[in-house]
């Protein structure tokens, strides 16, 4: 009890420090994705949506064609332009998913104990209980005894035998089955690779467009990340892959994944369909706390504020599913059909802005405890360690970073330092890429040589923009000299005058 109660009051007299920071409202440090979809792909919205706190725009490849995606994008680039917005694009390929195809009616009804035949016949259409499965050799996939759920978990089938080309599956969980909706194997070991031809063509596309960080659904394996990863190099870019953790073969070998990976995004939606869902929230803790460690970006997503897809207020459990994950310490929230196909978008980030300012005053003091640094001879680690102390030592206002890949803001942002990374970079595309990394605010400077004419650089930006004030002590990192591949190296700290 005492404790608890002595740990209240030091977060109380941080809360005093952090609100009351040069006089200044402080700064959210999680950063907000919004999925963009019909209720948001007007000019009108998408700057309505800028103006309540998205950072990073999703577009979603399972859904919508390329036209709407092209028109979509050029709107958020136009108006983020005009408003002076670094605000990150991610596309979202879809990987292979698997769905049913077009089912007679409304969709038929399915009770326990049911026959149903998944065949390969695209005409069956849910009569005499046969539906059309949109992969090709279903029936070598599967084995009779495993499992197959359908429309988001809702109805559950057990394989009982293969007849040639179907799959006769027996029904444990009944319910309503209608066009086009997901199958999920939790099961099965599929043969098909992770990175489909239809997100090989996306992905060309969305290259094509200039998207900012790619994500690719059901990764399995690390082998599906470097995939991508040789294929975006091949297209000669360099953008952030975010692996999305939704498969119990992706959790089996998350460290690998981690590993190769630039961030993972905890996707609860199928997640909870894939494995038991009372397990999520302790999955959700783990991702958040391997990630953080292994020094890569995390967001969670799916379901944030589900209940604003069409209320004007959130449930009591979902505004503490936001805080939690806050206090979790992810990097990043998502919305998905909340601002896709939401009767409010905007209010829905508003509201998530709300919640998740709150939350981080409790979760992050500006000089918190510092995690030691462990590795060895890493210099771009200790560099990021040795700022984040440094930055506690002379009560630091912000640490500025000056960046042309994004890799020391990235580097910051995961130290979870409770004060701004300030980034500065010259490099369009490093700008927008940073706007998902937790705690990071990017600045656009023109001049990168000497050292000493950047730093002077920097403090003006800084301080036309509000960040700091003549006073304020903060610190300086960079990789040094200026070249897109020198590590972070460099700590050095000053007061603004
Ligand atoms: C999810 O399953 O939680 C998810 C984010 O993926 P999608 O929205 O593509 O289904």
């Amino acid at each position: 009890m005492f404790l608890f109660l002595a740990r209240f009051q030091k977060q109380a007299e941080n809360r005093k420090e952090t609100n009351k920071s040069n006089g200044k409202e402080k700064m959210r440090l999680t950063k907000i994705v919004a999925t963009i979809g019909p209720a948001s792909n007007t000019d009108e919205m998408i700057k309505k949506l800028i103006e309540a706190g998205m950072n990073v725009a999703r577009l979603n490849f399972s859904h919508g064609t390329y036209d709407d995606h092209k028109q979509t994008f050029n709107k958020i680039r136009s108006i983020s332009r005009d408003m002076k917005k670094h605000i990150g694009i991610l596309q979202d390929l879809s990987g292979p998913k698997i769905r049913v195809g077009v089912i007679k009616d409304n969709g038929i009804s399915l009770a326990e104990g049911d026959t149903l035949i998944l065949s390969q016949n695209e005409s069956d259409d849910g009569t005499n209980n046969r539906v059309y499965i949109k992969l090709q050799n279903f029936h070598q996939e599967v084995k009779p005894g495993e499992r197959i759920l359908l429309a988001d978990g809702l109805l559950e089938l057990e394989v009982q035998d293969i007849d040639q080309t179907d799959v006769i599956t027996k029904v444990l969980d009944g319910g309503l089955l209608s066009s086009h909706k997901g199958v999920n194997l939790p099961q099965t070991k599929l043969s098909l690779p992770s990175l489909t031809q239809k997100d090989k063509l996306d992905l060309e596309f969305g290259l094509k467009l200039g998207v900012d960080m790619v994500a690719l659904s059901f990764v399995r394996t690390p082998d599906d990340i470097r995939n991508l990863k040789e294929l975006i190099a091949k297209a000669g870019k360099d953008l952030p892959v975010i692996a999305k953790i939704e498969k119990p073969e992706a959790l089996d070998r998350i460290n690998e994944i981690l590993f190769v990976a630039d961030g993972i995004m905890i996707a609860r939606g199928d997640l909870a369909i894939e494995t038991p869902l009372e397990k999520v929230p302790i999955i959700q803790k783990e991702l958040v706390r391997k990630a953080r460690t292994a020094h890569k970006l995390v967001i969670v997503a799916t379901q944030m504020l589900e209940s604003m897809t069409v209320e004007e207020r959130p449930t009591r459990a979902e505004i503490t599913d936001v805080a939690n994950a806050v206090f979790d310490g992810t990097g990043a929230v998502m919305l998905s059909g909340e601002t896709a196909v939401g009767k409010h978008p905007d209010k829905v980030v508003s509201q998530m802005v709300k919640i998740v300012k709150e939350a981080e005053k409790t979760a992050y003091s500006p000089h918190g405890d510092i995690a030691p640094y462990t590795d060895n001879q890493n210099i771009e680690l200790a560099a990021a360690n040795s700022s984040a102390t440094m930055a506690n030592a002379i009560k630091a206002k912000a640490v500025f970073a000056l960046t042309m890949s994004g890799r020391s803001a990235s580097l910051l942002s995961c130290q979870r330092l409770g004060i701004p990374v300030i980034a500065f970079s010259a490099q369009n595309k490093t700008l927008k890429k940073m706007s998902i990394l937790f705690g990071v605010h990017a600045v656009e400077i023109q001049l990168f040589e000497q050292l000493d004419e950047v730093i002077t650089e920097c403090v003006k930006r800084a301080k036309e923009e509000n960040l700091v004030v003549p006073g304020d002590y903060v610190v300086v990192t960079a990789g040094y000299p200026f070249e897109e591949k020198t590590e972070t190296n460099l700590v050095h700290a000053l007061k603004i005058l």
